[in-house]
């Protein structure tokens, strides 16, 4: 019998109201069970919500710098347990091991922003506005927050949410993706080691579908941070708003990269090898789609496809392989269907597919070419390792191509023309405009989120990635 993985709840691992489990699979061994975790029910997210409820009382008038000392002695523990950790994100969603010690150290360098940021993050004042009064604005804590995240940053995503929560004065209850509970069940180790107060932060294992609403729809969690598919953001939207229920969502992406002639083509090429196939397309920054002008079409596509062919796609936890399996079954079966919808759409396949490998959930790195405006391929986000390249005649036609689509998160052309780099920034609809750089690239001091469908509300990250938790009020003091 599998160890079961159990909530933590007012600082400590508690069975939940029912018997039922989950397996964690590894996806790179079909059928395996790494451990399993609750099946938590809607009578276990009430019993978090209440003891985050009580606990912020105190944790919100806790000074700012106990609460930093708290968060600095967190990083300590995550750096201290990179490896680990690195580890059990590898074993449970199948990225490589270097890709998951790039998660943890890119959690630290956002753990580092949030605390320094936290204490040169306060109001503005206002000049005297009526003869004799003095005037600031003031912050204060939400109260209880939900997070909801995503399989494909386990860690970072729920950390570049939960540490700024912390940090103003909030209480979290959080809810991991089923695909990869051990990391949070890890992650909820590392508070309680750092002496994060029983209450303030909880961890409550099960499934979205079913416990969910009973987090969003509960009157004393007064925000939600949800990063995952536009799909369950817009029903986390439409019912968080009856509750006037505040809401971060970062959401789904169909990311563009532009090749114009003037390109450096081996940078172009690495910068698509890094966001096509990093964690085997399973970024939300992720290129999918490359719009190619003619003049440097077919060589573009000669050397990507010669690069492709000398990837080695395989066991996760080998230092050598550069792409490892996608997440999971039902991960997989979507990939799996899209790859043949592309086919009968009538894109042409130029490389890879599912891979013979059938071990894990392997799927090779997969480029479409000839691919047009109508296809699903050039539309619908596939979340795993496929490329749809199109032809365009030029800048303008590869910008309308760009951003005709739902989606707007990230984005990047390739060019030594300046003028027309500058004229991609202005134009293209997303939250992240790359230039000479690839789709995924980015830093904690500017905003992490995305344009039309691919977000709601203040993006994480730079300012509002704080301020999100937090309630102004304007303060007036008159004379007497
Ligand atoms: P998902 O199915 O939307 O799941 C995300 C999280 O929401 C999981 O914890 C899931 O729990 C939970 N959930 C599912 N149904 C729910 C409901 N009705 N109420 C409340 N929570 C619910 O997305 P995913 O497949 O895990 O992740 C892939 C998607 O995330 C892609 O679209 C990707 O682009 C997006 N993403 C976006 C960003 C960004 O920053 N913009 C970053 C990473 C990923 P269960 O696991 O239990 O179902
Ligand atoms: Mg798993």
């Amino acid at each position: 019998m599998s160890e079961v993985l159990l909530n933590y709840i007012k600082g400590v691992c508690r069975e939940g109201a029912g018997a039922d489990t989950f397996a964690n699979e590894n996806p790179s061994k079909r059928g395996s069970e790494l451990n399993r975790a609750q099946a938590s029910t809607e009578a276990d997210v009430e019993a978090a919500i209440t003891v985050a409820s009580a606990a912020f009382k105190t944790w919100s008038r806790t000074p700012v710098a106990h609460r930093q000392a708290i968060v600095e002695s967190f990083l300590g523990a995550l750096a201290a347990g990179r490896d680990e950790l690195a580890q059990i994100v590898s074993m449970e969603n199948g990225k490589t091991i270097r890709e998951s010690r790039g998660e943890v150290d890119s959690a630290l360098l956002e753990g580092r922003h949030h605390l320094r940021q936290v204490t040169v993050f306060a109001g503005e004042s206002a000049p005297d506005p009526d003869g004799d009064v003095t005037a600031w604005e003031q912050y204060h804590p939400l109260g209880v927050v939900g997070v909801i995240s995503p399989w494909n940053y386990p860690m970072n995503v729920m950390c570049r949410k939960t540490l700024p929560a912390l940090l103003t004065g909030n209480t979290v209850v959080f809810k991991p993706a089923s695909y990869t509970p051990w990391s949070a069940a890890f992650m909820a180790g590392l508070f309680d080691e750092a002496g994060v107060p029983a209450g303030v932060f909880n961890c409550v294992f099960g499934r979205g579908s079913s416990i969910g609403n009973r987090l969003i729809g509960d009157p004393r969690v007064r925000a939600i941070s949800f990063t995952g598919s536009t799909e369950v953001g817009r029903r986390i939207q439409s019912m968080a708003a009856a509750g006037f229920t505040r809401t971060q969502l970062e959401l789904g992406g169909k990311n563009a990269l532009i090749v114009l002639a003037d390109a450096d083509m081996d940078a172009a090429i690495e910068a698509t090898i890094k966001a096509g196939f990093g964690c085997a397309g399973q970024w939300c920054t992720s290129t999918s789609r490359v719009l190619l002008v003619p003049e440097i079409a077919e060589a573009y596509t000669e050397k990507l496809l010669a690069r492709c062919a000398a990837m080695q796609v395989g066991d996760p936890l080998d230092e050598a392989t550069d792409m490892g399996p996608v997440a999971g079954a039902s991960q997989f079966n979507a990939i799996a269907a899209s790859i043949e919808k592309a086919v009968s759409e009538g894109a042409n396949l130029r490389c890879g597919g599912i891979s013979d490998n059938d071990g894990g959930y392997y799927v090779l790195p997969t480029v479409f070419d000839g691919v047009t405006r109508e296809m699903s391929i050039f539309r619908e986000e596939i979340f795993g390792p496929v490329l749809a390249l199109s032809t365009v005649k030029d800048l303008d036609e590869a910008l309308q191509w760009a951003n005709d689509c739902d989606y707007g998160l990230s984005s990047a052309i390739f060019t030594r023309d300046m003028p027309a780099a500058l004229r991609y920034v202005r134009e293209i609809e997303a939250g992240m405009a790359h230039v000479n750089i690839h789709s995924g690239f980015k830093t904690p001091e500017l905003p992490f989120g995305g344009w039309k469908d691919s977000g709601f509300g203040p993006p994480e990250n730079g300012l509002t990635g704080l301020e999100f938790f937090l309630e102004r009020k304007a303060v007036y003091i008159g004379a007497t």
